[in-house]
């Protein structure tokens, strides 16, 4: 059995199909009718927009509307004037149109794969897409097709890239399992949206299988099973008939409130990081959005987006959730999340560093920028706005001095927006959530980050596998500063929500009833789970489990405690 990253539930069972790269090999070589080649390469580029144009239409309608968005943003990327001006500028210099573009290609894929982040990281995935894309057309290469995959199939590749994915047909292909890619690649994302058990960053698979293997992919667990024996066939095929009897009991809870067994309603929303999501958000029945991570709309691009780019792209998020409410977080960049055009530089120490809230408030233009796109959006929705990183009230003091000043501005140019947006604090650093009796008191709300608050407070970093042992939100160090923190804002009145992903935890979801949250703030297909586990506890039940597991003096016990009564 090999294994790799679960990164979309179901089983599937069936036979194998390897994508494999073409060869795009060519020789360089000079030109000198330079005229000639910049028309080749210009050529070349239309027809790739239109092929792409074509895939991305066919993704519209077997995935939906950002699937097709995410094909769409590489005619962009292409047609970027810095990209495409430097190919042509080498082309003008007597490079061949193949070299022209690999070299410009390459350096933004060392670029973007140079950083940490998982997001950046995809950036290099689509200029590779597009390089391949542009020198199949230069070279004359029939690109890959998997639309005549027949029923039954699964799909293996090194990496499987936005334009194959394009023409996958969601009745014929049963299981994705690639060798590179995490949980949010586009690989990932689009096998959520298509539904189709995958598993990624299978080291090694493409050189294990061939076309025609029996295999089973487990998509709920990260595991692929080559030429599996009857056994484990029959096994698989109950654990897959288990798989969508839950899933389709999970559909009762659409369209319902979200009650707790004692009566009391809760919000339930999701966490999205382009202003699309939010219809994504709403298919899945979330209520609204509790975190807007606006940093993506800062990636995938050579520029800072302007105020006006960024008020388009929150009034669109806005108008899809109509009144439902809209947590804009501002720019949260630096630690994990590197923007290679700010020209930050590298720190010794990135997570305690220049980032988030401390970059904003010395970038003063750029924060106000962003702040200036948020109240005019306002006008437009129930847009909330959320600083992160806070650690001293001199921050959210400062931050929301800007907001004053922005909103003076645009009463000064009779321009509308909510006069009583509420800004609130994400608390998500151990600092914050010591001082949260006196940010409560200068905050219109607090949503609790606990992806960074678990990692702050036990001084390890989420994404280091040595260290991961200690990385839980379920250590009593951060049960007892979450329930402070919620304590502290039911004292002063102001609703308290959680948008870490503790918030869909199970076990995590009786205690925070007890502690007192009123919102949780999760993945898209999560609410549905989420309202059911909610549905489960009373008040007084969830008090006595709480009880118990505030007694307990290691992360060991409570975890062990608690899978005996969920
Ligand atoms: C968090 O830290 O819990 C959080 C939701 O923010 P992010 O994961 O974007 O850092
Ligand atoms: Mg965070």
């Amino acid at each position: 059995m090999l294994h790799g990253t679960a990164a979309s539930e179901g089983i599937g069972i069936g036979k194998v199909m390897i994508i494999e790269e073409n060869s795009l090999e060519y020789t360089p070589k000079t030109v000198t009718d330079t005229d000639a080649e910049l028309k080749r390469f210009k050529d070349a580029v239309e027809v790739f927009c239109n092929n792409t144009l074509k895939q991305a239409e066919q993704l519209r309608k077997s995935a939906g509307e950002k699937e097709a968005e995410i094909l769409e943003g590489h005619i962009q990327i292409i047609k970027d004037p810095y990209l495409s001006g430097e190919i042509e500028k080498l082309i003008e210099g007597g490079q061949c149109a193949e070299a022209a573009l690999e070299q410009m290609c390459d350096m933004f894929i060392a670029m973007f794969s140079a950083t940490d982040d998982e997001l950046t990281k995809q950036r290099a995935a689509d200029v590779r897409d597009i390089k391949s894309g542009v020198l199949s057309v230069l070279l004359g290469v029939q690109e890959v097709r998997v639309s005549d995959a027949p029923k039954g199939t699964i799909l293996a590749a090194h990496e499987l890239t936005p334009s194959v994915t394009a023409g996958i047909n969601k009745d014929n292909i049963v299981g994705i399992i690639t060798e590179t890619g995490g949980k949010t690649s586009h690989s990932a994302i689009l096998a959520r949206a298509l539904e189709i058990p995958a598993v990624l960053s299978v080291d090694g698979v493409i050189s294990q299988l061939k076309t025609g293997d029996d295999v089973i992919v487990d998509g709920c667990a990260g595991d692929v099973i080559i030429n599996p024996d009857q056994a484990e066939v029959e096994k698989y095929n109950e654990k897959r008939s288990q798989f969508l009897q839950v899933r389709r009991e999970l559909e009762n809870y659409r369209g319902k409130e979200t009650l707790d067994a004692s009566g009391t309603e809760y919000e339930l929303v999701c966490n999205i990081g382009k202003p699309d999501d939010a219809a994504k958000a709403i298919e899945c029945d979330g209520e609204g959005v509790g975190l807007f991570r606006t940093e993506f709309l800062f990636m995938d691009r050579t520029s800072v987006p302007t105020e006006d780019e960024q008020f388009e792209a929150y009034k669109k998020a806005a108008l899809i959730l109509k009144d439902k409410p809209l947590i804009i977080r501002t720019l949260d960049i630096g630690g994990d999340k590197e923007i290679p055009y700010l020209g930050l530089e590298k720190e010794e120490n990135p997570f305690m560093g220049f980032r988030a809230i401390r970059f904003c408030l010395k970038n003063k233009d750029l924060f106000k920028s962003q702040i200036r796109a948020i109240l005019r959006a306002s006008a437009f929705g129930n847009i909330k706005i959320m600083f992160p990183l806070v650690t001293c009230v001199e921050e959210l003091r400062q931050g929301k001095a800007l907001v004053e000043e922005v909103k003076k501005e645009l009463d000064e140019a009779d321009i509308k927006y909510d006069k009583n947006i509420a800004v609130g604090v994400m608390m998500e650093t151990s600092a914050a959530a010591v001082i949260a009796d006196k940010l409560a008191k200068e905050a219109d709300f607090f949503s609790i980050g606990t992806n960074d608050l678990t990692g702050y407070t036990m001084a390890c970093d989420r994404g280091n596998s040595n260290v991961s042992y200690l990385y839980s939100p379920l250590q009593p160090s951060v049960l007892r500063l979450i329930k402070y923190i919620i304590e502290c804002g039911v004292q002063n009145n102001i609703p308290v929500g959680m948008c870490g992903e503790a918030a869909a935890n199970e076990m995590m979801i009786p205690l925070l009833i007890s502690f007192g949250l009123t919102e949780f703030s999760v993945s898209a297909p999560s609410v549905l789970k989420v309202r059911k586990v909610i549905s489960t506890w009373t008040k007084e039940k969830a008090d006595k489990v709480t009880q118990k597991v505030m007694s307990l003096d290691t992360e060991k016990e409570i975890t062990d405690y608690l899978s005996t009564v969920i």
